[in-house]
């Protein structure tokens, strides 16, 4: 079949790879001059099998109105006094208890753990150098905080992966560079966890498919996509094009100028900073990822450089000023658990990133409602980690395959109630 992917981040390279491998005949459109300059820039790199990122996969206790204000304390800059904002997080305290949350859980768990097997045949298969490591590290200052990952934990335990619970004086063995830690008392390390960089993945993951024959049209935004009985594209400039099948990855859900979809699904956009920075001393640096659960700040190794990811601002004003409070508390984190090992002069990067969640912190994996189109977007805070999944899931379903994992959780369809 001719099939066409708008957007080239991680999640459109990945699914271009997947539907060329299947034989079909690609073409990317991406509105940037290069691939991968989107959310999956600069993102953490942490490939987190557990789903224990922060702003992921925690059940909240209590009623609604107390998980709502729960849910506006993970936020750095929370705007509540927009309505549209205040509506988005009044949906979302209704789908985040426990028993909810456990099925969600170990739903993505098993989808994050077949994307590692999934990424891991293709850099065998192509005998790709990924700068990548094992392991993730969360420091808690109290045992509440550990109620956080309960239910995240309670699936890990019923699907018998491993975890530990480690006392403060465990912690030099696994990341003897770590200082600053006085106020730990608790860590729970993931073995299983790992951080492997996104878009080094994804540039070789797009050469590769280029040799399976996908085409990448760069500088091409595609004004509207529409369906009448075969899908098409119009680009900025006018031109249209005719396709089989059109597959979104464009992260954020289109505007319904650009894609009219039959059901309003609500979705919002969280920005996060992302400090990179040269390793001065290699000793002084994390062995892997770090995550700092009071600040939700997480530290990763990316082979000769360090990325330290955190804040959450909900649906900032586009073209916000940077959150010079938020950016210094990367600096000062990294600086208090691993101080000496950045080196700033070599060069120092500021990044904001912006991530779409739907109500329930799930993609939205599968048909957009109209024929021939599909919607592969909205991973929030684990898009990378998710990419090699959902694009095999979507490309299952395109062949009218069954596929290898129950897709209902992860269904755009599950909002057209
Ligand atoms: C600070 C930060 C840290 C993160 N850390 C992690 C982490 O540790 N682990 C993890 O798993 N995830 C992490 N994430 C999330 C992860 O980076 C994203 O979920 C993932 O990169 C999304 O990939 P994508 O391909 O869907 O989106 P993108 O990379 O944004 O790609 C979408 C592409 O679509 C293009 N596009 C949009 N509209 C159009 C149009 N109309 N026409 C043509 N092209 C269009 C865009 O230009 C863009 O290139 C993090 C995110 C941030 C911001």
């Amino acid at each position: 079949m001719k099939i066409a992917i708008v957007g080239a981040g991680v999640v459109g390279i990945a699914t271009a790879y997947e539907l060329a491998e299947a034989g079909h005949q690609v073409t990317v459109f991406e509105k940037n001059a290069a691939a991968s300059e989107g959310t999956s820039f600069a993102n953490g790199g942490i490939h987190s099998h557990s789903f224990t990122l922060p702003l992921t996969g925690a059940a909240m206790q209590g009623n609604r109105l107390s998980r709502w204000l729960q849910s506006t304390r993970e936020l750095s800059k929370a705007r509540c006094t927009r309505p549209a904002n205040m509506r988005w997080l009044w949906t979302k305290s209704a789908s985040c208890s426990p028993d909810v949350v456990l099925e969600r859980s170990q739903f993505t768990q098993t989808m994050a753990r077949w994307g590692m097997e999934i990424s891991d045949a293709w850099i065998a298969h192509h005998q790709w150098e990924v700068e990548q490591s094992d392991g993730q590290l969360i420091l808690l200052s109290s045992d509440d905080e550990l109620e956080h990952y309960a239910t995240a934990l309670q699936a890990l335990k019923q699907a018998e992966h491993p975890y530990r619970l480690l006392e403060r004086s465990e912690l030099d063995a696994l990341e003897p560079a770590l200082h600053g830690a006085e106020g730990v008392s608790k860590a729970i390390h993931i073995p299983g966890d790992r951080v492997m960089n996104c878009r080094q993945f994804a540039l070789l993951a797009k050469q590769a498919a280029i040799h399976n024959g996908v085409s990448y049209q760069f500088n091409a935004e595609i004004a509207s996509i529409s369906s009448h009985g075969k899908p098409q594209l119009r680009m900025h400039d006018g031109e249209t094009a005719s396709f089989d099948q059109v597959v979104v990855c464009t992260e954020a859900l289109p505007g319904q100028d650009v894609l009219k979809l039959a059901a309003h699904i609500p979705t919002a956009r969280i920005d996060s900073y992302a400090l990179s920075v040269a390793i001065r001393e290699p000793l002084n640096a994390p062995r892997s990822a770090v995550q700092d659960h009071q600040s939700g700040i997480t530290i990763s190794r990316l082979g000769k450089r360090l990325r330290v990811c955190g804040g959450a601002e909900l649906n900032p004003p586009t073209n916000a000023a940077h959150d010079k409070r938020m950016v210094h508390k990367l600096f000062r984190t990294l600086d208090q658990y691993f101080p000496g090992a950045a080196n700033y002069p070599a060069g120092t990067q500021v990044w904001r990133g912006s991530r779409t969640f739907t109500t329930d912190g799930l993609p939205l994996v599968g048909s957009a409602g109209l024929p021939g189109v599909w919607l592969n977007l909205a991973h929030g805070a684990n898009g990378w980690t998710l990419a090699t999944a959902s694009a095999r899931l979507l490309s299952e379903q395109i062949a009218g395959k069954k596929n290898s994992l129950p897709c209902e959780l992860i269904s755009p369809q599950r909002f057209h109630s």
